[in-house]
């Protein structure tokens, strides 16, 4: 069913536990995690606990999640001080963007100077 968790997903072990992650951030619908391989001095990755592949499907299936999961990056962004000098929330969508892992998730990043357009 839509939203349940995949048995091959990581990020749907990484909300059961199976899977360890630095979570600094959880809520009923969102758990917040430090990036395995960090971009920036900040660099957390907030999901949805249900499983929708990405982002679009998210937000068509679960639009207050969605607004759960941005409100939760500016909270990220806040507790790592990093709101005031600017921070970017990216959602990779799909393999040419490079997106691996097909669970929607967010980018937090922050704590560096940020070009733009980005690669
Ligand atoms: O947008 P994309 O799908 O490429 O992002 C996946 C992110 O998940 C990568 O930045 C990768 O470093 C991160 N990751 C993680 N912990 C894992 C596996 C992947 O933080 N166990």
């Amino acid at each position: 069913m839509a939203g349940e968790p995949q048995a091959d997903c990581l990020f749907c072990k990484i909300v059961s536990g199976s899977i360890p992650a630095t979570v600094v951030r959880e809520t009923e619908t969102t758990v917040a995690f430090r990036d395995i391989n960090p971009q920036a001095p900040t660099h957390v990755l907030v999901i949805p606990k249900v499983h929708y592949p990405d982002a679009a499907s998210l937000a068509a299936a679960e639009p207050q999640i969605t607004a759960d999961l941005l409100r939760e990056a500016g909270e990220v962004a806040a507790d790592d001080k990093v709101d005031s000098t600017g921070y970017r929330v990216v959602f990779n969508t799909g393999p040419g963007a490079g997106q691996t892992v097909f669970h929607a998730h967010a980018h937090v990043l922050g704590g560096r100077g940020l070009d733009w357009p980005p690669g």
